[in-house]
């Protein structure tokens, strides 16, 4: 490695980049690590941390509500946006700055600069139009978000991108999309006290999901006052007087302040020079093999842009990884299987393992064991709403093959049951347990009796 200036150049200082970075300085590489924006990348500047804390402020409303069933007697509460945004934009400056401070104490030099490949050996800092000769590359720069069709007036249309920064809280918005970043942000502005429309193309939003999560979370959201359009599209959004006028593909209209789409994302590759190293893509992402090593020995990819599983906690898991294989010595895979995830709409939503649908075309029997109820808190609040949960269980191993749950604080429920289910858990595993009461999470352990049996048809 001595004739190279250092012995691994991360492109991209998001989570899975600086991870790698550390860890690969820590197994003695010198390594220099290059971010045209703001450290943190995705998730700590414009994912998840700020969607978690815009999350939070969007809670109190139901707060304050529900506190008059428990005796309390409150004054009109206000909310105001700017602080809001005011506060979350110095957590995230925060964050940004200790991300900073863990790379410099590991030695890892960042440079604040696109970079691009130049060959497989050489990458260029536009900044300053230096070239770095690197022993390795790592590409770690992520995804944006894609807009799909191009429809009229798209130049009016925002992304979560740019929700993180608007001036005032939009009285009227719409919506489109059916993932994970639809219907958070229409949690969210629900709960700020927006008019939200959501305006999906498929039959039920959350698509991939299990199918009575998906049913229960729309019928969730709607009781919320989130009005969802399901088996439409934005066609066109229009400049009028009083805000954006916007046609759906039915050629229902209507007027709001504000259009979001929450479309998907794409594989940030565009112009990295990755086809001059001669880099494989496939699909528009990089394609790495399982340890996360691409077409050309000595470039590797982790993250959002290799488009395996596009979460935080798998990036960081992949760039780590990566360290330890090509810097420590220790060849390590991730194991992309079983990861548990959590939707942080309103009500939330936690999932781990296989879907009804999935396991039934994958077992010869499976068992479902289901129970919706209404939450303890919801009850002297005079709230209408009801959690959910689910388990789908090998009939012939007895083995907990999934597990899904919405509902308050399922998010948090999903992490410790993701550990049972990755240590193989039965169901009688699971029973096996005391119940912690009162809680909710005392239902996973209490569903005795079975909602109904699903067997894999027979092969034609
Ligand atoms: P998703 O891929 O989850 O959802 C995209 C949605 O947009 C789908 O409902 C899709 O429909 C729809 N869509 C795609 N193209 C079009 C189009 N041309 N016209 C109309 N609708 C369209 O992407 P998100 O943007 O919501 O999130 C990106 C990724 O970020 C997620 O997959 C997830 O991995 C990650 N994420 C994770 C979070 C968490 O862990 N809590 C939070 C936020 C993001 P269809 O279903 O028909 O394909």
């Amino acid at each position: 490695m001595a004739d190279f200036d250092v012995d691994l150049f991360v492109i991209g200082a998001g989570s899975g980049g600086v991870r790698a970075a550390r860890i690969a300085s820590g197994h003695g590489a010198r390594v220099m690590v290059a971010e045209e924006y703001r450290v943190g990348g995705t998730c700590v500047i414009r994912g998840c941390v700020p969607k978690k804390l815009l999350v939070y402020a969007s809670r109190f409303a139901d707060e304050f509500e529900d506190a008059a069933g428990y005796g309390w007697t409150l004054g009109e509460p206000k909310f105001d946006w700017a602080t809001l945004i005011a506060n979350k934009d110095r957590e995230i400056a925060r964050l940004e700055a200790a991300y900073s401070a863990n790379l410099e104490r590991a030695n890892v030099t960042t440079v604040k600069s696109r970079a691009v490949i130049e060959d497989r050996h050489t990458v260029r800092l536009v900044a300053s139009g230096k070239t770095v000769r690197a022993g390795n590359i790592l590409v770690a720069t992520g995804a944006a978000p894609h807009f799909g069709a191009k429809i009229a007036g798209l130049e009016h249309v925002i992304s979560s991108n740019e929700a993180f920064h608007l001036r005032a809280l939009p009285k009227r918005i719409v919506i489109q999309g059916g993932g994970y970043i639809a219907v958070e942000f229409a949690g969210i502005f629900n709960g700020l006290g927006s008019e939200v429309t959501l305006v999906y193309r498929g039959e039920q939003i959350l698509r991939g999901f299990d199918n009575d999560v998906r049913e229960h979370l729309a019928a969730e959201m709607t009781k919320r006052g989130i009005k969802i359009v399901c088996g439409q599209t934005v066609d066109a959004v229009e400049k009028v007087d009083h805000g954006l006028d916007v046609v759906l593909s039915g050629r229902q209209s209507c007027v709001v302040d504000c259009v979001m789409f929450a479309t998907g994302r794409k594989p940030n590759i565009v112009g990295l020079g990755l086809d001059k190293a001669g880099v494989t893509l496939a699909k528009g992402a990089i394609q790495v093999d399982a340890f996360s090593r691409t077409s050309v020995p000595n470039i590797y990819a982790v993250g959002d842009v290799t488009d395996r599983i596009n979460l935080t906690p798998v990036a960081i898991r992949e760039g780590h990884a990566f360290a330890d294989t090509v810097f420590g010595g220790q060849p390590t895979k991730v194991d992309h299987a079983d990861v548990p995830t959590a939707v942080f709409s309103e009500p939330e939503v936690g999932t781990i393992g296989l879907t009804e649908t999935q396991a039934g075309a994958r077992f010869a029997r499976v068992d479902v064991y289901k129970s919706s109820f209404r939450p303890m808190k919801a009850t002297l609040a005079g709230r209408d709403t009801r959690s959910f949960f689910k388990l789908i269980v090998d009939s012939a191993s007895d083995r907990v093959l999934g597990c899904h749950i919405v509902g308050p604080d399922a998010g948090e429920m999903i992490q410790l049951v993701g550990i049972a289910v990755k240590m193989n858990a039965t169901k009688a595993d699971f029973d096996a347990v005391m119940a912690v009461h009162p809680t909710a999470a005392e239902e996973l352990v209490t569903l005795r009796s079975k909602a109904y049996s699903v067997e894999r048809p027979a092969a034609e």
